[in-house]
């Protein structure tokens, strides 16, 4: 019988599964048909509505990103991303000057929908095809964000995350914050509602996963509360944790025990959960505290961890290690975070601060920093049909040219796109069958439209920074920028 496909992709380098280990195919060929892979082989001889020529072209399994914040101040991340003394520099966004005393939040002016359709667009044109996305609910119990996902065409894995208190900045600039379990749960009841209403019903492109937004704002009962709903639903259970300094130090003095053998304690430490980020564990070098095994505990409880290395390297911090941790037995699948949404960039810095941290460059060898970007995140995400190319796969796939004078001509293609790969060799992206990303061009939004609207978006936010500064202040006196303006 012969096969029909409605793409084929001939005369590509694809990288192709064979049931345990990508592999390269030269001069392959990839058949696709609705929304799978049908055929992949060096020859293929069914009947083709599409076909293209992939000459030059490294062919990869779509990426997989299990921790994004799509909506994520666009851009105003980089300078937000500063940190506090108070979070001994290794602060994140939680201290948007939310003010204790009321006034506008720091994102009142935001435009919601600028700003998480740049987010989707920007994964896409950089081939990330499945993300885990980090976000409230909104204004619109998540309308907004199904939305542009699909409009975007990218894999959602998705439900409005869960804040179990929250942190706010007094008159005098102090920071503190509070726990509020019962709003916690309430969230949580709203998060599982939102899963259960729309379970089995978007075709692969969207799935839940209670997501609570962090360690240190929630208490045992509401992780133990979150850990069991997400077994319930049969989805991944995700949390901020140990991405600040602080928390480490907080746990030991309340409890007398790191917050890996809290949570293993807790019981919610296991295959199902993955932590974001994972940093400040007893035995990391800026802890200073190599008494408690906590990556071996990590990694016998068959946990997963989120790794973003690009953000947590502007503030002079490495993941200690890529290869420890996977030794121990953890799963570390990549992840974009928050800006630049560029999971190339991931790669490159994962292996670097990997080699660097343990002064060994045989360390975080590309292929394995390879798969952390597609294969893990698919067994963390417990979908076996993506982060591969192989029949049955899901047809989610990124050509990538590499006939330009960064690639060059290399022999080992995921070396040097581990190494010297950039958003812009991104040149066709096709998730379930449909081409998002095709001629470096977006085609199924107007990306200077989304470059606009998130600007305008970003200009608000800031030009409001006055209204919900502690002190008033405006953002070059908040935020300092690198050069001053020239005057006159
Ligand atoms: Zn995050």
């Amino acid at each position: 019988m012969t096969l029909k496909a409605d793409l084929v992709v001939r005369n590509a380098t694809i990288v192709a599964f064979d049931g345990t280990n990508h592999r390269y195919l030269r001069d392959g060929v990839l058949a696709v048909a609705g929304d799978k892979i049908v055929h992949v082989g060096k020859n293929f001889d069914g009947v083709a509505t599409r076909t293209i020529d992939a000459n030059g072209k490294l062919v990869i399994p779509g990426m997989i990103s299990t921790h994004a914040h799509v909506g994520a101040h666009e851009g105003a991340r980089l300078l937000l991303d500063a940190g506090r003394r108070d979070f001994v520099r290794s602060g994140f966004l939680h201290f948007l000057p939310a003010r204790r005393d009321g006034g506008p939040a720091f994102l009142a002016r935001q435009n919601a929908r600028a700003s998480i359709r740049f987010g989707f667009a920007a994964l896409a044109k950089q081939g990330v095809t499945t993300v885990l996305a980090f976000a409230p609910a909104g204004a619109d119990n998540g309308e907004t964000m199904l939305a542009a996902a699909k409009e975007m065409g990218i894999r959602l894995v998705w439900a409005p995350v869960i804040a179990g208190g929250r942190y706010w900045i007094d008159n005098t600039g102090k920071l503190d914050r509070e726990n509020d379990e019962k709003a916690g749960m309430a969230a949580l009841e709203r998060s599982v509602a939102f899963i259960e209403a729309r379970k089995g019903k978007a075709g692969g492109m969207w799935s839940g996963v209670i997501a609570l937004d962090e360690y240190l704002v929630s208490t045992p009962a509401l992780r133990k509360a979150c850990h069991a709903a997400a077994a319930k639903l049969g989805v991944p259970f995700t949390l901020h944790f140990i991405e600040q300094h602080r928390e480490f130090y907080e746990t030991m003095q309340a409890t007398g025990r790191t917050p890996a053998q809290l949570l293993a304690d807790e019981g919610v430490l296991d295959k199902r959960t993955l932590l974001a980020h994972c940093v400040y564990h007893a035995g990391h070098s800026l802890v200073g505290y190599p008494m408690e095994d906590d990556v071996g505990l990590i990694g016998r409880s068959g946990a997963a961890v989120a790794h973003s290395p690009v953000a947590f390297s502007r503030r002079g911090v490495a993941f200690e290690s890529f290869d420890r941790f996977r030794k121990a037995g953890a799963r570390v699948a990549l992840a974009t975070d928050a800006y630049p949404l560029d999971m190339l960039g991931e790669m490159r810095m994962a292996a670097i601060m990997c080699k660097t941290v343990e002064k060994n460059f045989e360390a975080a060898p590309a292929g394995a920093v390879f798969a952390a970007s597609n294969l893990v995140g698919a067994d963390v995400l417990d979908r076996p049909d993506l982060g591969r190319i192989a029949v049955g796969a899901a047809a989610d796939f990124v050509m990538i040219d590499t006939q330009n004078l960064t690639f060059g001509a290399n022999p080992d293609p995921i070396r040097a796109l581990v190494h010297l790969a950039t958003p812009d060799m991104v040149d066709t992206v096709v998730v379930a069958g449909r081409t998002i990303i095709e001629g470096k061009k977006l085609r199924v939004a107007d990306e200077a439209e989304i470059v606009a609207d998130v600007a305008a978006s970003s200009r608000a936010i800031w030009d409001s920074l006055p209204a919900s500064d502690w002190a008033g202040r405006d953002v070059a006196t908040a935020y300092p920028p690198a050069l001053q303006n020239w005057e006159g």
